[in-house]
């Protein structure tokens, strides 16, 4: 089993990419952030405490979302790996993960980068926010927090995996194709 991580800041392109990645490598796709909304729109408790803290551009709390992985790890079979797309974000997450996996003999394949600088952030989800319509696009503050939120909590990770010998930093400046191609040309190597 292949457990890929889709790294990088919001905006950076990590949902759009996964459709490729998971279809090219046979991988199942957990989107934490897309779970957290299906929990929101289905009404749940867990969705409900969820809202408020992500349509501030704040982190849910880490227990929530690991509960979250480690049950898709258990129920879903018949792929060649896990595309982790939103998860880790914090350094007990990334913790967490390694435990979860060494408890059944296994480990994290490969960070997988997509790189953009601060200033392409607003821009690219000002105009998902057209789209999507999702609420945690929808001010300038809410995204400014999720900025401020990845440098000071998720960003540490980049650190974590480079000393683990498991981060691969692509350019995510170019078209879908372009940097699809990047990311293929890393994916390839495992
Ligand atoms: P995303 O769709 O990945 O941008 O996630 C949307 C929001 O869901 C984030 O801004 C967080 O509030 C929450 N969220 C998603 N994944 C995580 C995670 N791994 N840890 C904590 N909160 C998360």
């Amino acid at each position: 089993m292949k457990y890929y991580i889709l790294f990088g800041p919001p905006g950076a392109g990590k949902g759009t990419q996964a459709t490729a990645m998971v279809e090219k490598y046979n991988l199942n796709h957990i989107s934490t952030g897309a779970l957290l909304r299906k929990e929101i729109a289905a009404g749940t408790e867990l969705g409900i405490q969820a809202k408020t803290l992500i349509e501030k551009g704040c982190l849910v709390p880490d227990e929530v979302v690991e509960g979250m992985i480690e049950n898709e790890f258990k129920t879903v079979t018949g792929v060649d790996g896990f595309l982790l797309d939103g998860f880790p974000r914090t350094l007990p997450q990334a913790d967490a993960l390694d435990q979860i996996l060494a408890r059944n003999g296994s480990e994290v394949t490969a960070t997988v980068s997509i790189m953009i600088p601060d200033e392409m952030i607003m821009e690219r989800i000002k105009g998902r926010a057209l789209k999507e319509g999702r609420a945690d696009d929808a001010s300038e503050d809410i995204i400014n927090n999720r900025i401020v939120t990845y440098h000071n909590q998720t960003e540490p990770l980049i650190e974590y995996y480079s000393k683990a010998g498991k981060y691969n930093e692509i350019d995510g400046i170019g078209t879908i194709d372009e940097v699809r191609d990047r990311i293929f040309s890393v994916m390839d190597k495992f």
